[in-house]
């Protein structure tokens, strides 16, 4: 599905006026109405805007689109057809593969900003020539944008999966079980510590399915199926409200088709037809 889209980190690459142009203004993105769709604007598109920024930076290409990423330093003054958005507002909005470039320029913008001094020696960091890294001039300490890894699992008991409405879920939504891996743990252990600790059950079978980068705001979500072992459904109440057990026939409110959560979800309803 994503075929078109290549990630790519050549750092001595600079912007052509027909090359695509991820802008970020106080958090949100700068996205241009073509038509009835959203589109990530190109360089030529927002020439006009005059916007300021300090860097760009390369993120890869779309096709043989060449796309970039900065954050504007200037106050945006938008006509009509330009809108800032949220990223998360704009999963259900862009192609997939204008979603995922977006995605990637969010987090390489926040690691940006969050690594301008040096975490050992406290000194101003400089954008390393040779690699998508920083690097302190005083101690040579070097700094890679950050992803935190997250497991992400469909549960399943005979035809039925576990699906639980989190504290932080609006409109009564029911998702997975998701939680960040912890330092020195494997996958299988943190689907495994997850589950227990959110649901008080065991699970057996751990499958991987696939992953997905998640930019909010920089985890790479990695998604398993597992099957009910042993134990009741007790939830944590803190992070976990509500959990049960559902069949595809009577999904409640269930997250949006651009999220792995929903990807894992119409997986179980395949398998279960
Ligand atoms: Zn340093």
């Amino acid at each position: 599905m994503n075929n078109n889209l290549k990630i790519l980190s050549d750092t001595s690459k600079k912007s052509k006026s027909n090359d695509l142009c991820c802008v970020f203004s106080n958090g949100k993105l700068l996205v241009k109405k073509d038509g009835t769709t959203l589109v990530i604007p190109t360089f030529d598109n927002i020439k006009f805007l005059n916007i300021e920024y300090e860097t760009e930076f390369f993120l890869g290409k779309i096709g043989e689109k060449s796309c970039f990423a900065i954050e504007s330093t200037s106050e945006l003054n938008l006509p009509i057809n330009f809108n800032l958005m949220d990223l998360y507002d704009l999963g259900s909005l862009l192609d997939e593969q204008s979603f995922l470039i977006s995605g990637r320029a969010s987090q390489i913008l926040n690691w940006d900003k969050t690594h301008r001094f040096c975490g050992k020696c406290g000194s101003k960091t400089e954008n390393k020539k040779d690699e998508m890294a920083k690097i302190c001039p005083n101690c040579n300490h070097i700094m890679y944008p950050v992803i935190c890894p997250a497991i992400i699992v469909a549960v399943t008991k005979d035809d039925k999966i576990l699906l639980a409405h989190n504290n932080g879920f609006k409109d009564n939504m029911y998702g997975l079980i998701a939680g960040f891996v912890e330092a020195g743990e494997d996958l299988n252990s943190a689907v495994k510590r997850e589950i227990f600790e959110e649901i008080g059950i065991k699970v057996k079978n751990i499958e991987y399915y696939r992953s997905s980068p998640w930019p909010f705001p920089n985890s790479l979500m990695i998604g398993f199926f597992a099957e009910y072992e042993s134990g009741q459904i007790k939830v944590d109440g803190s992070e976990i409200k509500q959990a049960d057990w559902f069949t595809k026939d009577n999904f409640p409110n269930i997250p949006k088709k651009f999220t792995i959560a929903r990807s894992l979800i119409n997986e179980f309803s395949k398998r279960n037809q």
